[in-house]
């Protein structure tokens, strides 16, 4: 593993950096747990300046809208943007929907689907989950039936992050019941304005306001499958990979984290000592700034394996099982560090660094996200250390 970047990618970081620091102003930036409908557009409106500098598909090839470049570039891109809290937007279509189609897709939904991805103009949203089907995500049960020169769509999905603000849904429904449940299974993306198609809100602890997605007689037109009727478990399986190499969220925690460490080292506000002076508190900093920089080397280690044509599957779920473990780590240790004031949520006049150690607490919560830590410590133990399964 090569740890140094080339002068090219150094100076990308530099100047992606001198870009954040004009647009990206501190008041501007995320807090853990507050996604406003205003923080929302202002990232999608970075979002575009990044896209007309080419940096924001950069490590796409350039005949799909990208900058040419690779995921080395596309993680210090994430990392940076973690960093700087800039509100999340348009990462499933870039993270997990982009590199399906540059995969699996036809010529012509390469040309319809991905230029716009790389431009900021559409979000996607990602149709898995089911109210019946979770880490059994083989065991499905969204139909989609083919009648003639479409399909039908019935069923429902549940959890889906972003579908307010998303064009299209990215989801995976059973195309033939009949055969062994992994290979029943067809990949589509769909317009969400399909009649048809309706969403319920779902609240998040985190604030965020999710759906639960209905399909009844969604009728959607062959050109909507995405590679290989009823090979799409094993696409998704594929692409879910390049969801889990986490920098983004690295990033993000590490700027707490990091706030967090300056916090302590200020005096009380009653002229007391600063609690960077306590020898346990001394002690925590210190280990979960080992911790953190493990993490930053998992996540590397996934891009690194990227770039150099591997799709790393054990290594992408060490990465986010440590991740995941660590953010949960740090944000119970910040709670206890702080104690009562920790609880206070942003808005507070008295909520420590803007309440985000409240929120990054809340946020913390969810292990679910991109698959419970049994199905990554599965992972580990059958592909990372070959142990029959
Ligand atoms: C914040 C958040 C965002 C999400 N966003 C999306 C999204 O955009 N789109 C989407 O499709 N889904 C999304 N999900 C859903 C997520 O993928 C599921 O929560 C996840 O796959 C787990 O499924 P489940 O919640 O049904 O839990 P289950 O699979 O029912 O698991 C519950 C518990 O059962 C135990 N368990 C289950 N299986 C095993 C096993 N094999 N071995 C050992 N123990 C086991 C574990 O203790 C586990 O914690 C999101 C979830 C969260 C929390």
């Amino acid at each position: 593993m090569d740890f140094d970047l080339t002068p090219e990618q150094a100076r990308f970081r530099e100047d992606l950096r001198g870009f954040l620091d004009a647009e990206v102003p501190v008041e501007k930036q995320e807090v853990f747990g507050m996604l406003t409908e205003e923080q929302y557009q202002f990232g999608r409106g970075i979002n575009r300046k990044l896209a007309e500098r080419d940096w924001l598909a950069v490590g796409w090839p350039r005949e799909h809208g990208g900058g040419g470049k690779g995921p080395i570039e596309q993680g210090i891109l994430a990392e940076d943007l973690g960093y700087r809290r800039v509100p999340k937007s348009g990462f499933i279509g870039l993270g997990i929907v982009g590199p399906a189609i540059r995969v699996f897709g036809s010529p012509e939904q390469k040309e319809q689907y991905l230029p716009p991805i790389a431009r900021g103009e559409v979000e996607y949203c990602q149709g898995f989950s089911e109210p019946n089907v979770g880490s059994d995500l083989a065991s499905l049960e969204l139909r989609a039936e083919r009648r003639g020169d479409e399909y039908v769509l019935n069923g429902f999905k549940m959890f889906t992050s972003y579908a307010y603000h998303a064009d299209y849904i990215y989801l995976l429904a059973r195309t033939d019941p009949q055969a062994q449940k992994h290979r029943g299974i067809s990949l589509f993306i769909a317009d969400l304005k399909t009649p048809g198609i309706s969403l319920q809100p779902l609240l998040y602890i985190n604030g965020e306001m999710a759906a639960q997605t209905f399909f009844d007689d969604v009728h959607l037109p062959l050109s909507c499958l995405i590679g290989e009727e009823n090979r799409g478990w094993y696409h998704a399986m594929t692409t879910l990979d390049y969801e889990r190499s986490g920098l983004g969220i690295y990033g993000s925690v590490r700027r707490v984290f990091d706030d967090f460490v300056d916090f302590c080292q200020q005096p009380a506000p009653d002229g007391g000592r600063a609690l960077a002076e306590h020898p346990l508190v001394r002690h925590q900093l210190a280990q979960h700034r080992l911790a953190m920089e493990n993490w930053k080397l998992l996540c590397w280690k996934v891009a690194w394996w990227q770039s150099s044509g591997a799709v790393p599957n054990a290594e992408a779920s060490v990465a986010f099982l440590y991740g995941t473990e660590q953010r949960f780590k740090f944000a119970e240790m910040a709670m206890e560090v702080l104690g009562p004031y920790a609880t206070l949520r942003h808005g507070s006049p008295l909520a420590p660094l803007l309440g985000n150690i409240e929120g990054i607490h809340r946020e913390a919560m969810h292990l679910h996200g991109a698959g419970i830590m049994e199905i990554h410590r599965n992972i580990i133990a059958q592909r990372g250390l070959g142990l029959p399964r």
